[in-house]
């Protein structure tokens, strides 16, 4: 179900939290080869759900996703149960607090953690510890990353909403790679306290749901100033379910025309192109524009991603978090419980060396300058239109092991990268589906015009079908 249906079903008291939660934990067994989860919380959904309902019954009012189940990315931290990072580094680590999102969300019944890339660093969810997860979908593909757990979980309808987190794409493409609605929020919008950071120039939180109207509501739940996250703006907060129409009359679509130039499977930017013309039908004006520096924000990305991860993963050294070796001397110590897997280990190399290289080469300051070029150059698109399109991927998920070549597996990254470095609000959500495979549509608005992306992708919704489809499972 979607969150429209679940809310009112819960405030009239048609259906009970209890016996929705337990729906859909039936649902998670059923889908036991997705590896969905690193750490399952049922007793802990149930006692809220128990909870909720009582409150409920004694008329208390309660927020508003108050009783509805959901799911986090294991790089959110939920006191006394294990963070993991889908990394061996992390075993048997426990926070002392809870992250923001989950204090705002504490009345939701939380069924676990899911399984991630390590770190968030990945595109296919393959570079898990716990192994990888499955796309519904076609089990023999990977469900994107790095938040492949929170999308797969959603679209297998295991959970009616999770959270994630996007540094590079890592909400939006596994979305698209599983037919989902994924939303990373403008930066600094929803607060990133508790959140594990990877790159912390770049990171948010934000929902994957299976509807645009059903992300209007986890925003509302989750954005907002919080003084514990220096990042965290305070920007005032609209009623995001007011963008929830079906009315696109006079706004201007941006198409950026590289996007589709090379290197898009054919049938993706098919899908992508019917969206947009299906929109110019309901009244908005397409226009075609330029964003020719994708090639350069991945550089950028590759640059300040690793260099910011080297700097935070710093504090992994075996003293202070997680798993500790036993070993006599202290660098030996450091040595032994650093036991990254290989895409971390090379995120870690490549960071330490932009950081220490010689300052006549500042490779961490010139990919700063590059982005803020790149950042100027996107804020003055929005004089001329109200959002972009373009695809979220190159193309539909690929298969497990499909891609061993790391900078195949970057490129993943191309279409979302650019939003992401200039802080902006971008949603992916379904546009069709190839040979079986769904694909996504990216939107991209101003800063903090999360609203419009609302609106835009509940009119596509509105003409389209494509969010309605569901894999078999189990
Ligand atoms: N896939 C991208 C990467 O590998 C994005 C990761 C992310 O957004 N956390 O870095």
């Amino acid at each position: 179900m979607t969150l429209t249906e679940i809310l009112p079903k819960l405030a009239s008291g048609a259906m009970s939290s209890r016996c929705l939660t337990e729906q859909y934990l039936a649902r998670e067994q059923r889908a036991s080869k997705l590896n969905l989860y690193i750490t399952k919380t049922t007793e802990r959904a149930l006692a809220t759900a128990g909870t909720v309902d009582a409150l409920r019954q004694q008329g208390t009012e309660l927020p508003l996703l108050a009783g509805v189940p959901v799911a986090v990315k294991d790089n959110i931290a939920v006191k006394g149960v294990p963070l993991t990072c889908a990394s061996r580094v992390l075993a048997d680590y426990r926070p002392p607090a809870d992250a923001h999102v989950i204090t705002a969300l504490a009345q939701s019944p939380l069924l676990g953690k899911l399984n991630l890339d390590e770190f968030a660093m990945g595109s296919s969810n393959e570079h898990s510890a716990f192994g990888p997860v499955r796309n519904p979908w076609d089990l023999s593909r990977v469900p994107g990353g790095s938040s492949g757990g929170s999308a797969a979980a959603v679209a297998a309808g295991c959970v009616p909403f999770a959270l994630g987190s996007d540094t590079g794409g890592s909400i939006r493409q596994p979305a698209s790679f599983c037919g989902v609605v994924g939303m990373r929020p403008s930066y600094g919008r929803v607060s990133r306290r508790g959140l594990v950071a990877f790159s912390s120039s770049i990171d948010q939180i934000g929902p994957l749901t299976r509807t645009v109207a059903d992300c209007a509501y986890v925003l509302n739940s989750i954005c907002g100033h919080d003084p514990g996250d220096s990042t965290s703006c305070s920007e005032p907060v609209p009623d995001f379910t007011d963008y929830i129409r079906n009315e696109v009359t006079g706004l201007r679509i941006g198409i950026i025309q590289e996007a589709f130039d090379n290197g898009l499977d054919t049938d993706t930017g098919a899908a992508v192109m019917s969206a947009a013309r299906a929109l110019e039908t309901a009244g908005a004006r397409l226009q075609g524009v330029s964003l020719p520096y994708n090639k350069e924000a991945l550089a950028c990305y590759h640059i300040l991603g690793p260099a910011e991860a080297s700097s935070n993963l710093a504090r992994f050294d075996g003293i202070r978090f997680g798993v500790r070796s036993s070993a006599a001397e202290l660098s030996d110590v450091y040595k032994r419980s650093r036991d990254f897997g290989p895409e971390v280990k090379r995120r870690l190399m490549l960071g330490t060396y932009v950081l220490g290289a010689r300052a006549d080469e500042d490779l961490y300051n010139a990919a700063l300058r590059a982005r803020t070029i790149i950042r100027k150059y996107i804020d003055r698109l929005f004089a001329e239109v109200d959002v972009l399109l373009l695809p979220t991927t190159p193309g539909p998920a690929f298969k497990l092991g499909e891609q061993p070549n790391p900078l195949t597996m970057y490129m993943n990254d191309y279409y979302t990268i650019p939003s992401s470095l200039a802080g902006l609000p971008a949603i992916s959500m379904p546009c069709g589906f190839t040979d079986g495979l769904p694909v996504g549509l990216q939107l991209v608005a101003a800063r903090y015009e999360e609203g419009l992306l609302i609106q835009v992708g509940h009119t596509w919704q509105c003409l389209s079908d494509w969010h309605l489809q569901l894999p078999e499972v189990g």
